[in-house]
C-alpha cells in the first residue's frame, strides 16, 4: 500500500495545477499525514475536494483531483502546523482505500490535447480577462505577469480561475472538467455574471449619488441590495418574511400599545442587516409576540350536567372532589365572578389529579396548558429573562400560554410543592403574582415586557403534600384532598375505566381476552405498590400487549382468560409482597403504621434488650422526629414506671436498642410515638402483644396521645395486612368518615388521648 499516494482532503478550498497555496492545520490527522508526506521522497500527495461538502468516505471522492507537492512544513506556536503545497498536474484516480486514519490512491496522468480552435478561446479568454480587471474595482492585475509563461489554454484556464473570486463549492467544477474549452466557457460566464453584477452596482450608486441626501441614501442603497439580490436570482427572504410577518400582526387580537410595540420590532428588524447578531433575538421575539394567544377565547359550557357526565365517565368515585369542582364551577357561573380561590389538588401520584384536571377543561370546553414547577429555584423560569440575556426565553407560564393556544384555558401546574427557593429568587412568591386575581390581568413577563391578560386562565395547582407547599401560596389556593385507593377501589377503577380504555387502545375486546377479579387483584397486590393506579394501568398495557402478540402469532386461539397463573408468565414472578402480621404474637415487637408516596403499610417496631449501662440504640436510618420520638417513649415509661408495673432497675443495668425493620420506608414523623412506648413497655414487662393489633399516634413526655395525618392511607395498609383492631389518636376520629365501609366492618377502632388507654387495653387481658 506504500506505494500509493496519501490523499489530502480538502474541504474549503481548490487547489490548482501550477498554483502555490498556504495552509494551517489544527486538525491532527491532517497534521499526521502531513508529517508521513514529509518524509517520503519528493514530498508527494494526491489533493482531493469530496463530492459533496462534509461527507467524508470513499464514496464522495471524485474521480479526478491534483497531484500536489509538499513544499514547506513548519510549526507555529499555535499549535497549528503551516504548509505550503504546490499544485502540480490534474490527475485520474483510479481506486480509493483505507488506511488507518487516511486514504491512499492510485492515479493516472490525465492526457490533454488542445484542439485548433482552443486557440481562438485561447485569445477570446484573455481579452475577457482584461476587461474584467479593468471594470472589477477588486480585481488586482497581479494575474497579467503571469500570463507571459502561459502558452494552451489548459494551463491559461487554471491560472485564471486560481484568481477569481468565485465560491469554493463553483471552483470545484474547474477541476473535474477536463476539457479545456468546457473551462474556458464557464470562466467565461463566470466572468460576465461578475461584470453585470458590477455595473449594476455602479449605475445605482451613481444614481443615489445625484439624487439623494442622506437618509434616503440609506434606503435605497438596501433597494440596491435588494435590486442585486433579484438580478442574482436570490429571492429575498426577510423582505417577503417582513410582508408576510406585517399580515399576521395586522390580524392580532392585542390592544392598540402591544400592537405598536410589535411593528416597532418589525421595523427595527427590518432595517438590520441580516448579518447582525441581534437579527436573531428579534426574530424570536417577533415570534414569540405573534403566536401568544392574545384575546382569544373559547366558550366555557354553562351545562353543569354535561361537566358532571364527562367526569363521571374519565374518573370513578371521587364524589367529594367532584362534588367541590362543580361548587366552584356554579358559584364561578352564577357571579361570573373570576376571583373565586385557585384549586389545588392534593395527593399521592396516580390518585388521578393531573387527568382530573384535564377531564375538567375537556368538561369546560376550554383547552389546557400544563407545567411543572417541581425542582424549580430560579424565579426568571416563572417570570422568563430580560431580552438582554443571552439565550433568553419568555418564563413557564407564557410558554404554557402560547401552547395552549387561548387566553382561557386549564392550567396545570404540577408540583407545587417541590419549588425551592435560593439565591436565584424565590419562585414561589413569583407565582403568586401568576394566581393573584388583583394583578394577574397585568402579568408582566420579563421577556415579552408587554402585559399579559391571565385573568380568564382557570388555575389547578396539583401537589403531593400540603404541608409543603409554599406558606403564601398555601393561603390561596382551594385545597382539594384525594387520597390513595384501597384495593377495592383499585379493582373497581381496573374494571370500569382501566381495563376498557386499555382494551381499546391495543385494539382489543372482552370477546378476545377478559380477566377476573383475581387476577385483577393479584395485578395489584403483587405487582404494583403504590397509591394510585398509574403503575397499575402500565401493568394492564404491558400484559395487553403480549396478548396482541400471543393473539397474532397462535392463529388457532382466539381468547385468553388471564388468570394468576398467565400473569406470572407473562409479567414475570410477584414483586411485592406486603407485610403480613405474623401467626404468633411475640415480646417487643408491635405494629405501627406508616405512610409513604405508596400509600400505608404496617411498620413492626422492634426492641430488645441486654445488661449494659442504661444506653439507648437506634437503628433502622430513622430520622430525627422518629429518633425522638424514642427518647420521649423511654422517658415517659422511666417516669411513670412504677404504673406499668416495671422495676426501675431494668433501665440501669441493660442497655435498650430500638430497630424499624426495612419493609415500608419513609420512617420519620412522630406518628410512631404510641408504638415505641408499646414496644418498650412489652419488653420491660416481658408481656406479648397481640398481631392483629396496630396504632399510630404521637405522645408526650405526659402520655398524651397527638393527632396524626395519614389515617386512611395507614388503615388501608393495615387492613391489608389483616389487622384487626387500630389504635387512633382522639383528635382523628373524625377522620374515620373517610374510611371505606368494607374496611369498618373489619377493623376495630378505639380512639384515645393518653396513653394508659392503651396500656389498659392491650395489656389488660395478661393482668386479669
Ligand atoms: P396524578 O396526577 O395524581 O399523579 P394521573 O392523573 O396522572 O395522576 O393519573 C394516572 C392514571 O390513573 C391516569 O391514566 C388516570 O386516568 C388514572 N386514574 C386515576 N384515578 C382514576 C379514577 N378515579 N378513575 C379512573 N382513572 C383514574
Amino acid at each position: 500500500m506504500e506505494d500509493k499516494l496519501l490523499v489530502l482532503i480538502v474541504n474549503d478550498m481548490v487547489i490548482f495545477p501550477n498554483n502555490e497555496v498556504r495552509i494551517e492545520y489544527d486538525n491532527s490527522y491532517d497534521k499526521q499525514m502531513i508529517e508521513i508526506v514529509d518524509k517520503i521522497e519528493d514530498n508527494l500527495m494526491l489533493i482531493v475536494n469530496p463530492i459533496e461538502d462534509g461527507s467524508i468516505g470513499v464514496t464522495s471522492f471524485p474521480k479526478y483531483g491534483v497531484l500536489g507537492r509538499l513544499k514547506l512544513k513548519m510549526n507555529v506556536p499555535n499549535g497549528k502546523t503551516r504548509i505550503v503545497i504546490e499544485g502540480i498536474e490534474r490527475v485520474e484516480i483510479s481506486s480509493y482505500m483505507e488506511d488507518g486514519n487516511f486514504y491512499r490512491a492510485d492515479y493516472r496522468k490525465v492526457d490533454i490535447l488542445e484542439e485548433d480552435d482552443a486557440k481562438d478561446y485561447f485569445n477570446i479568454l484573455v481579452k475577457s480577462l482584461d476587461n474584467y480587471i479593468v471594470k472589477v474595482p477588486y480585481m488586482g492585475n497581479a494575474i497579467m505577469s503571469q500570463l507571459n509563461g502561459i502558452d494552451t489554454l489548459n494551463d491559461l484556464c487554471d491560472l485564471i480561475v486560481s484568481f477569481l473570486p468565485i465560491k469554493y463549492e463553483d471552483k470545484k467544477k474547474y477541476i473535474t472538467t477536463i476539457d479545456p474549452i468546457q473551462r474556458a466557457k464557464y470562466l467565461m460566464e463566470d466572468m460576465n455574471r461578475d461584470l453585470k453584477f458590477v455595473e449594476l452596482e455602479q449605475k445605482i450608486e451613481a444614481e443615489v449619488e445625484k439624487e439623494l441626501n442622506d437618509t434616503q441614501k440609506e434606503y435605497f442603497l438596501r433597494e440596491k441590495i435588494k435590486l442585486m439580490q433579484k438580478e442574482l436570482g436570490e429571492a429575498n427572504n426577510k423582505d417577503s418574511e417582513v410582508e408576510r410577518l406585517t399580515k399576521k400582526i395586522s390580524k392580532l387580537k392585542c390592544n392598540a400599545k402591544v400592537k405598536e410595540k410589535i411593528k416597532r420590532e418589525l421595523n427595527r428588524y427590518d432595517n438590520l442587516n441580516s448579518n447582525s447578531p441581534e437579527v436573531g433575538m428579534i426574530r424570536e421575539y417577533l415570534d414569540w409576540m405573534i403566536h401568544l394567544p392574545w384575546n382569544h377565547y373559547t366558550k366555557d359550557t354553562n351545562d353543569l350536567v354535561r361537566v358532571k357526565r364527562i367526569l363521571d365517565s374519565s374518573h370513578y368515585a371521587l364524589e367529594e372532589v367532584k362534588d367541590r369542582i362543580l361548587e366552584y364551577l356554579a358559584v364561578k357561573q352564577n357571579t361570573n365572578n373570576l376571583r373565586s380561590p385557585i384549586i389545588c389538588l392534593v395527593g399521592p401520584p396516580g390518585v388521578g389529579k393531573t387527568s382530573l384536571a384535564i377531564s375538567i377543561a375537556k368538561s369546560l370546553n376550554r383547552k389546557t396548558a400544563k407545567i411543572s414547577v417541581g425542582g424549580i429555584n430560579d424565579e426568571a423560569e416563572i417570570v422568563g429573562h430580560r431580552r438582554t440575556y443571552i439565550g433568553a426565553n419568555p418564563g413557564r407560564i407564557i410558554q404554557g400560554i402560547r401552547k395552549a393556544g387561548t387566553t382561557n384555558p386549564v392550567f396545570i401546574i404540577d408540583e407545587i410543592d417541590k419549588m425551592t427557593k435560593d439565591i436565584k429568587g424565590d419562585p414561589a412568591s413569583s407565582l403568586l403574582e401568576v394566581l393573584d386575581p388583583e394583578q394577574n390581568n397585568k402579568f408582566s413577563d420579563h421577556y415579552i415586557e408587554e402585559e399579559f391578560d391571565l385573568s380568564q386562565v382557570m388555575f389547578i395547582a396539583t401537589a403531593n403534600y400540603v404541608e409543603q407547599i409554599p406558606y403564601e401560596l398555601r393561603d390561596r389556593l382551594e385545597i382539594i384532598e384525594l387520597s390513595s385507593y384501597t384495593e377495592y377501589e383499585k379493582l373497581d377503577i381496573a374494571k370500569n375505566h382501566l381495563i376498557p380504555r386499555e382494551l381499546e387502545e391495543h385494539g382489543l375486546t372482552s370477546l378476545q381476552v377478559q380477566m377476573d377479579d383475581e387476577a385483577i387483584m393479584t395485578l395489584i397486590r403483587n405487582y404494583t405498590k403504590e397509591a394510585g393506579v398509574r403503575e397499575l394501568e402500565r401493568m394492564i398495557a404491558s400484559l395487553f400487549r403480549k396478548i396482541v402478540k400471543k393473539l397474532l402469532l397462535t392463529s388457532d386461539v382466539a381468547f385468553y382468560q388471564i388468570d394468576n397463573e398467565m400473569i406470572e408468565e407473562l409479567l414475570g414472578k410477584k414483586k411485592f409482597t406486603y407485610m403480613e402480621t405474623s401467626q404468633e404474637d411475640e415480646v417487643g415487637v408491635v405494629n405501627g403504621m406508616a405512610y409513604t408516596v405508596f400509600g400505608g403499610d404496617i411498620l413492626p417496631i422492634e426492641a430488645t434488650l441486654f445488661k449494659g449501662k442504661g444506653d439507648l440504640i437506634l437503628t433502622g436510618s430513622l430520622g430525627d422526629v422518629m429518633q425522638e420520638s424514642c427518647h420521649i417513649a423511654l422517658n415517659y415509661i422511666k417516669s411513670n414506671a412504677e404504673q406499668f408495673h416495671i422495676t426501675t432497675d431494668i433501665f440501669e443495668n441493660h442497655d435498650i436498642h430500638i430497630h424499624v425493620p426495612e419493609g415500608a420506608v419513609n420512617k420519620d414523623g412522630p406518628s410512631a410515638g404510641v408504638t415505641i412506648t408499646t414496644t418498650l413497655i412489652s419488653l420491660f414487662t416481658n408481656r406479648k402483644v397481640p398481631k392483629k393489633i396496630a396504632m399510630t399516634g404521637e405522645i408526650t413526655l405526659r402520655g398524651r396521645v397527638l393527632g396524626i395525618g395519614g389515617l386512611k392511607e395507614k388503615v388501608i395498609g393495615a387492613h391489608r395486612a389483616g389487622i384487626k383492631q387500630v389504635f387512633i389518636p382522639d383528635e382523628n376520629e373524625k377522620d374515620l368518615d373517610d374510611i371505606p365501609e368494607e374496611i369498618k366492618k373489619d377493623i376495630r377502632f378505639i380512639s384515645v388521648n393518653n396513653y394508659s388507654e392503651i396500656f389498659q387495653s392491650v395489656f389488660r387481658e395478661e393482668d386479669d
